[in-house]
């Protein structure tokens, strides 16, 4: 070996060795990660390339591409979503994405597409965006946030579970999300009966990070009884709505003549009469209908519509997640005073 090899002895050979050794690595791993990178693109670029093709009026691919039109398509696309002109805006999208090379300068627009898909209902498609985008980028949030959004429209609870343990060691807790996952799988498990999941429901209420308005509306769905047994009397606001559409057959009167504003509201609707003492809710809307009735008016209703607290918009039916922004456990509710039209008796339920 030593006259084949003359400085096998040499300290200096073995370290040269290791050096070669780690270089040849280092060599390989490169190689690899360049193979899977492209991979990763050309998958993306299959997907995107596949979309393109698909028939589509807005033909934008007629402008040559320059990056200085980067960010006005970027502004023109974001107009279209906003007025919900899906596809116009999937197609400013996909050609800005694919004539930007750069992972970097092309995130945002991968994100946007995938919430656009998101909103225009292809889930599937959203899901594949927001895939490739942690692929590369393990940290993007917003995606997480997004992904997690996508698996719950799929009913794919564990999958949506799975995207909270990234968020959760990048330094979000998601308490409520997960109480509102917890939640949603309950209530699609067709494993358990009513009566157990109604209990394991009310069971919620003792937990912190539940949201006391979407419980009630599934407990009075599932028991009224138990729903009735639950009410908490400080956050009457949030259920008011549910309360006042109730069908007749589902009102535990002897709970609702033991407390005040319960009585004031069901007076207020017509179904308890009048005595000499006037209930006092504490709703404005409430308290108004029952002084008007008093007076010998009968002809008032009450009106509701919903907002959001974190996009501040108006909606005219009641939402889980907010049909803008998608934030759970975030609606308002409004009531208005109204002319009563006709005895309506639908319920939220
Ligand atoms: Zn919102």
């Amino acid at each position: 070996m030593d006259k084949i090899l003359p400085a096998y002895n040499d300290p200096l050979f073995s370290i040269l060795i290791i050096v070669v050794l780690v270089l040849i690595v280092a060599t390989f791993s490169y190689v690899m990660e360049n193979y899977k990178e492209k991979r990763k693109d050309k998958s993306l670029k299959n997907f995107l390339g596949k979309i393109s093709k698909e028939p589509n009026d807005f033909d934008i691919k007629k402008i040559p591409f320059e990056t200085t039109l980067v960010h006005p398509l970027s502004l023109l696309a974001d107009t279209f979503t906003s007025q919900g002109d899906y596809q116009k805006s999937i197609s400013v999208y996909l050609y800005l994405i694919e004539n930007i090379r750069s992972f970097g300068q092309k995130e945002y627009l991968l994100e946007n597409l995938g919430k656009t898909y998101l909103k225009a209902g292809f889930l599937k498609r959203s899901e594949f965006i927001f895939l490739e985008i942690l692929h590369k980028h393990a940290r993007n949030t917003e995606a997480l946030y997004h992904l997690e959004i996508v698996y719950e429209l799929l009913n794919e609870y564990e999958s949506a579970s799975e995207t909270l343990k990234p968020l959760q060691i990048l330094g979000d807790p998601c308490l409520a999300l997960k109480r509102h996952l917890q939640l949603s799988k309950l209530l699609k498990n067709h494993q358990i009966d009513t009566i157990k999941k109604a209990e394991t429901i009310q069971a919620l209420l003792e937990t912190p990070n539940h949201s006391y308005r979407r419980v009630m509306q599934e407990l009075f769905k599932l028991n009224p009884s138990l729903a009735w047994q639950s009410i908490d009397t400080k956050q009457i606001g949030s259920i008011l709505d549910i309360l006042w559409f109730l069908p007749t057959s589902n009102l535990n009167f002897d709970i609702i003549s033991s407390n005040e504003i319960l009585r004031s509201i069901y007076m207020a609707k017509g179904f308890l009469q009048h005595k000499e003492e006037t209930p006092q809710s504490g709703i404005f809307a409430i308290d108004t209908i029952v002084s008007a009735q008093k007076c010998g008016y009968t002809e008032v209703d009450l009106i509701f519509s919903y907002g959001c607290r974190r996009c501040k918009q108006h909606f005219p039916i009641s939402f889980i997640r907010c049909p803008q922004c998608y934030a759970i456990d975030s609606i308002t509710i409004k009531e208005k005073l109204a002319k009563k039209r006709s005895k309506t008796g639908y319920s939220l339920l």
